[in-house]
């Protein structure tokens, strides 16, 4: 009895350290992942930030009634609305929620869609991908990589170099001149 009660209490001690470790590893891939290399276009380089994780209710007190619904909701601006669409001053796209760079002006282009249309991101790193199975169709959704917020999509009928189309509303953005 004894000895059964002995090995119990090893059993538990060693499924406790197992948990403390994996809770110890987890900690520690929590602390990389809510930092990521982005693109800054004032620096001209990549620079480390911090992921912008706010609650809901944060979001909701943060933006506009329309921004909240678009960045937050998924949602889509009616086409020929966007402030941006036939915006075509020098200067960077960031995300209205974050304020990360998103999109340069020399990448922009006059899709004739009525959304403000670029056939490339300012870098790679300062969107993220998913796959939208809305609308009985799959689309790749756009979004801001440190916020998450929900910019456009992007599609594969866009002109040289990239043949891609990032269709993106406007009040996803705010535009800095240069
Ligand atoms: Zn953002």
């Amino acid at each position: 009895m004894y000895r059964r009660t002995f090995l119990k209490r090893i059993s538990i001690g060693v499924v406790l350290s197992c948990y403390g470790s994996f809770v110890t590893v987890g900690n520690l891939f929590a602390k990389v992942s809510d930092q990521i290399k982005v693109w800054s276009a004032v620096k001209g380089s990549y620079i480390i930030v911090n992921k912008a994780n706010k609650s809901e209710q944060e979001w909701r007190e943060a933006l506009t009634p329309e921004t909240f619904h678009v960045t937050r909701k998924h949602g889509t601006e009616h086409a020929f609305t966007g402030e941006y669409d036939k915006n075509y001053e020098a200067g960077v796209y960031q995300c209205i929620c974050c304020g990360q760079d998103l999109f340069h002006s020399d990448h922009k282009f006059d899709s004739g869609t009525g959304w403000s249309s670029y056939y490339q991101p300012i870098a790679i790193e300062n969107i993220g991908l998913t796959k939208d199975r809305s609308w009985l169709t799959v689309r790749n959704e756009v979004h801001c990589s440190r916020c998450k917020g929900h910019l456009g999509h992007v599609f594969e009928d866009g002109p040289k170099p990239t043949g891609l189309r990032y269709c993106i509303n406007s009040v996803s953005l705010k535009f800095v001149k240069a």
